[in-house]
């Protein structure tokens, strides 16, 4: 039986239309939502994943602040406009585009932003609190996987939960999370150094592919019935389209379809909901400093 495909674009919409309500209630009170975006650089895919962000901001009614700055911006430079943004009270939320130029620290950006203003939740108090199971800002693709499942109504509860990938943004804080009783999963984490990949992703019965490697995970690396849920994306040589390339996921999506229950595509699969769970943090940043 071919698997079913998670529509991460029509689910997204749904949090956007939900966190659109929200500001529309922010603004009868003369609040603004806003999330000053800033971008170090002409990186192209991140110049597409601002736009993207600043779009969906725009049609839910927030104010997306884009921030452009050259890549010769010194780190000093970088650290007075994030000391200026956390004093700036219209600003409810600061992003920082990563990567940033081999220049800048992305530790020392992201540890100056105002906690209360981290949207990505990558700030290590917002990390921290999120291990303590404290409430915290999460970070947006974890987040946004876990709405993912739980919209889809994929049972987490004793499940096997296998993780490929153990950044600090996606792999290290989904697992973290998963294993909270909340979602009571059992977590396995992999990575480069995980000997024989394949014997422990046959056992998931849930399988989070963020490795950013284009179709390592093949068919027979997944359990028949496995839910899969396929975060990478990957810009592959197409000289078939305009721009040369294309984007794939790291699941070999038509195969595994053959194999799985459920699987994200890429795109419209998680990307879209990365998207969404950052305007449910703007907009929660918005409502909590009007709290205070
Ligand atoms: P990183 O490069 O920071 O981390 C990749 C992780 O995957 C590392 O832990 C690495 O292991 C592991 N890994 C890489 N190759 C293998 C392999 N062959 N076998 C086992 N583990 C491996 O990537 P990110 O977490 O930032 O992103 C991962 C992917 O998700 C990328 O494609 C990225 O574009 C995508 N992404 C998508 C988002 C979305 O919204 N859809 C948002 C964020 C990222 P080790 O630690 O040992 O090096």
């Amino acid at each position: 039986m071919a698997a079913a495909i998670i529509d991460g674009a029509a689910i997204a919409q749904e949090v956007r239309a939900e966190a659109a309500r929200r500001t529309a209630q922010l603004a009868a009170q003369g609040i603004t939502p806003c999330l000053a975006v800033v971008l170090v650089g002409t990186d192209p895919a991140s110049i597409s994943y601002v736009t993207g962000k600043e779009k969906a901001l725009a049609e839910a009614g927030m104010i997306g602040r884009d921030i452009r700055l050259p890549a010769h911006t010194t780190q000093q430079e970088l650290l007075e406009l994030i000391a200026s943004l956390n004093d700036d009270a219209s600003v409810h939320g600061i992003l920082v585009q990563l990567p940033l130029p081999q220049h800048i620290s992305a530790d020392a950006v992201i540890s100056a932003i105002r906690p209360d203003k981290d949207a990505d939740g990558f700030h290590p108090i917002n990390a921290g609190n999120l291990l303590l199971g404290r409430p915290a800002y999460l970070p947006c693709t974890p987040h946004g996987v876990l709405h993912l499942l739980k919209r889809m109504q994929i049972e987490t509860n004793g499940r096997h939960a296998v993780i490929v990938g153990r950044s600090n943004i996606v792999g290290k804080p989904l697992a973290v999370l998963l294993a909270r009783r909340e979602y009571n999963a059992t977590v396995t984490l992999c990575h480069t150094g995980t000997r024989g990949l394949a014997s422990y992703t046959r056992q998931a019965d849930i399988l989070i592919a963020a490795a950013g490697k284009p179709h390592m995970i093949t068919a027979d690396m997944i359990r028949p019935g496995a839910a899969v849920i396929d975060v990478g994306v990957n810009r592959i040589p197409d000289p078939s389209k305009k721009s040369g390339f294309r984007l794939c996921g790291d699941v070999d999506f038509e195969a595994a379809c053959g194999v799985a229950s459920y699987i994200t595509p890429v795109p419209k699969g998680v990307g879209p909901m990365t998207i969404a769970m950052l305007l449910q943090n703007t907009v929660q940043a918005a409502e909590q400093a009007q709290n205070r």
